[in-house]
């Protein structure tokens, strides 16, 4: 081939600049330029050099040879874009929507090169006779520092460098004089920056208990032989384990990674927070010690490179880390596990707005890899494709013995309120916190307030204010207005109930600090432990407030969602759930999902142990299916009836959605351009029949105005996420059109498919 043109990815993120520029390769770098080099190009005004990545090589020109710039040089110091991190980055932009150098930025690991760390030490070549007439002839010529540095010598024979410069305050001119007498050898070893950091707690008994040997159950083994049978007969594709809590999945984990390790292949975990690293570090370290490695955002640079290098390498095989350890360099990849994977933080906040699961399954097929996914409480995503066949589908249905899921009753806190009591705990949850607090025995209280966003209900009969034309809560605005955030319905705060007639109608208010002083009020004997994100600011104080609360240094541990996920406290025989619906009512078609999904993850803290675990569900609305379900410990009834609701309205899983954000500093010109693009979508999707586009907006977001930028959303709905798309495209041109010519002022678009968030 010849090399003589590439088209180069120029290193602005800048919509107007999203495009490849083609520049001529001058023969000195034709041996050093491949696809993916980083390389520096001279690039718009005065020509500044300007880093890039090579796209694509090739020999023609597409324009007039003459007119186009060369190559400067590589950059020696960038780390390059493999080939498949293009593809991966085109594959990306095309899907999300972004533009191409952030959809590069994204999959690339690291950027730049980081020097290796070097291990010196000082090692003594001289026999004992030598090495003590040579002590003898420095002590008669009065050089202490050389006598010094012989005798620990001659004691140990070979000590590290910092410790003779550090602790023995020997200066290293001292060693080199040594060395030329030939009395010594300075030895230098590179070594990789190791973040696992395990060494201390190797006596950890959590350790111990996970470096026993465990016996699969029947459907443990189900699943992973059925896994790696499906892999060696070349089979690929996606496996959903739908595993009740503490069933087991993550022993199903381990043992298809030791499969994949035996077949020579490597392994990618996926935690849905960082916070959790340590302790699924700790088991797989068990079982696979140096061979795994995590990778995060907390490593440092010269950390995640070395991870990189390692990868690369095959010097470990597992790597743990949150969803940017996707894009972890392995050359033999086997396959990509998720666990929890209903998780919101599998999806990127920031353009490009990825899904980790997607991007795993195209990941995996550019690798030949597997994707294995894991939940309790899986998404509706997952399993809607698990029953219609995407997915192959294998369940855990029961713990090991004597570890039962536990009793749930739901209370109806209408019915209290109605019986005089104002407190915040219902008279059972009183008596069983009492209880336990007799016995010695701990309690978790729940406070479910994920994503609460001012949604107003009535205390009487749980009644809630809601859109007429949207089944969403309206929200509670400044000045006591209700707005909708999806199609700008507004309408007057109301004094009394639309049902009931009730005066307590009134927007929600509690915090985890007025809960905390209602249970040192009522119960000022126990010791109590508040977990938030006010509590947690640093990593230390979460891992201190677990361990002590794990350690029984507490009763009760009280807190928000973050105590949820995934923690194993034997001890725990209650779980109180304070305020079941207040995520049902936000402005989300995906409220009763995460609802359900909170309180089963939440129910599935007690009981863990020996002794049985109660749980106790209070509630405005004992009625709604995501909490009838919830105290059934019901995934498949929850199921059914929300993806009924879904395939009605047209959310996804049953058809995909696409939310469109554009945002100005002035509102008039976010409007108009939202209008715009809501008229082009109505236009190029079809007007009416079965295959149109649904357009819906525009609105303003629900939060309309952020840092003095104003917000506007558009959602467009389609059965074919291909549609969605090309709709993108479409959008995505016409903003170009725009630019080209000149009609453009300070808005700018973003693209989420299948939201995750209300905007
Ligand atoms: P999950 O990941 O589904 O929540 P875990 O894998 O954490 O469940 O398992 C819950 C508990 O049950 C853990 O303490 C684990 O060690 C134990 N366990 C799981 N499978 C087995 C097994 N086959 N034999 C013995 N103990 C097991
Ligand atoms: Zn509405
Ligand atoms: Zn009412």
């Amino acid at each position: 081939m010849e090399r003589k043109y590439a088209d180069i990815i120029i290193d602005i993120s800048h919509e107007k600049l999203d495009k490849t520029f083609q520049y001529v390769i001058p023969e000195r770098l034709w041996e050093k330029v491949e696809v993916g080099t980083c390389v520096l190009a001279p690039f718009g005004k005065g020509n500044r050099l300007r880093k890039g990545y090579v796209a694509r090589i090739g020999g023609q020109a597409a324009y007039a040879p003459e007119k186009l710039k060369e190559i400067a040089d590589v950059e020696r110091n960038a780390i390059s874009a493999e080939e498949r991190y293009i593809a991966l980055a085109a594959w990306m932009k095309e899907q999300y929507g972004s533009t191409l150098i952030a959809a590069l930025k994204t999959v690339l690991p690291i950027k730049q090169k980081v020097r290796k760390l070097e291990r010196k030490s000082c090692k003594l070549l001289l026999d004992a006779g030598e090495a003590e007439e040579l002590l003898r002839s420095c002590e008669g010529k009065r050089q202490t520092a050389k006598t010094r540095l012989l005798k620990e010598l001659i004691q140990a024979r070979e000590l590290p460098m910092p410790w003779i410069t550090g602790k023995l305050h020997i200066s290293s001119q001292t060693v080199k004089s040594l060395e030329g007498q030939g009395a010594v050898e300075v030895l230098s070893e590179s070594s990789y920056r190791n973040p696992v950091k395990i060494a201390d707690n190797a006596t950890d008994a959590r350790m111990e208990a996970y470096k026993k040997e465990k016996c699969l159950n029947e459907e443990q083994r189900a699943a992973a032989d059925g896994i790696l049978a499906d892999f060696d007969a070349g089979r690929r594709g996606t496996c959903l384990i739908h595993g009740i809590t503490g069933s087991g999945k993550t022993e199903v984990y381990l043992e298809i990674i030791e499969g994949m390790i035996k077949r020579g292949k490597q392994a990618i975990v996926l935690i849905p927070e960082i916070a959790l690293t340590y302790q699924t570090l700790l088991r797989f370290y068990a079982r696979f010690g140096d061979r795994v490695s995590v990778m995060n955002s907390t490593l440092s640079q010269g950390e995640k490179y070395d991870q990189c290098e390692r990868a690369k390498k095959g010097e470990i095989d597992v790597v743990i880390g949150p969803r940017s350890a996707l894009f972890t360099p392995f050359s033999r990849l086997g396959v990509i596990i998720i666990d929890e994977e209903h998780e919101g933080t599998y999806k990127s906040e920031s353009m490009p707005k990825y899904h980790a699961r997607e991007t795993a399954e195209k990941i995996a097929s550019m690798q030949d890899a597997a994707v294995v996914l894991g939940s309790a409480t899986p998404s509706l995503e997952a399993y809607y494709r698990a029953k219609t066949g995407k997915y192959k589908l294998y369940e855990l249905k029961q713990r090991q013995p004597g570890r039962e899921l536990p009793s749930v009753c739901t209370v109806d806190l209408r019915e209290e309120l109605r019986q005089g009591n104002r407190s915040i705990f219902s008279r059972k949850l009183r008596g069983l916190l009492e209880e336990r607090l007799e016995k010695g025995e701990q309690s978790i209280l729940f406070l479910n307030r994920r994503g609460y966003a001012g949604f107003v209900s009535c205390r009487s009969c749980g009644y809630v204010m809601k859109c007429p034309h949207c089944d969403v809560s309206l929200s509670e605005h400044a000045g006591g207005k209700l707005v909708c955030h999806y199609c700008g319905y507004t309408r007057p705060g109301v004094s009394g109930c639309p049902a009931c007639g009730s005066k307590y109608i009134l927007g929600f208010r509690a915090g985890t600090q007025q809960i905390e002083e209602a249970v040192r009020k009522e119960f000022p004997k126990a010791r109590v432990l508040r977990m938030d994100a006010d509590s947690t600011r640093t990593k230390d104080s979460y891992e201190g407030i677990l361990n002590s609360f794990a350690n029984g240094e507490a009763d009760i541990l009280l807190g928000t969602q973050m105590i949820v996920k995934g923690h194993d406290f034997p001890d725990v025989t209650l779980v109180g759930i304070l305020a079941a619906d207040l995520s049902l009512h936000v402005n989300d078609y995906r409220a009763g999902e995460r609802t359900f999904q909170l309180l089963t993850q939440a129910a599935g803290r007690a009981g863990r142990g020996k002794k049985p675990g109660e749980v106790v569900i209070q509630t405005y609305d004992p009625g709604h299916y995501s909490i009838v379900h919830a105290a059934n410990q019901d995934y498949s009834g929850f199921y059914e009836e929300e993806i009924m609701y879904r395939e009605m309205l047209s959310y996804p899983p049953a058809a995909h959605m696409l939310a469109i954000l554009a945002a100005s500093p002035v509102e008039e010109e976010g409007m108009r351009l939202a209008e715009k693009i809501g008229e082009l979508l109505k236009e190029s999707g079809g007007s009416d029949g079965k295959d149109a586009l649904r357009v819906i907006g525009p609105a303003a977001a629900s939060v309309g105005k952020i840092q003095d930028i104003y917000r506007f959303m558009i959602y467009v709905k389609h059965a074919d996420g291909g549609k969605l798309i090309e709709a993108k495209n479409a959008v995505e041109a016409f903003l170009e059109e725009r630019q080209e010519k000149g009609e453009a002022g300070k808005e700018t678009v973003q693209f989420d498919f299948d939201p995750l968030r209300s905007y």
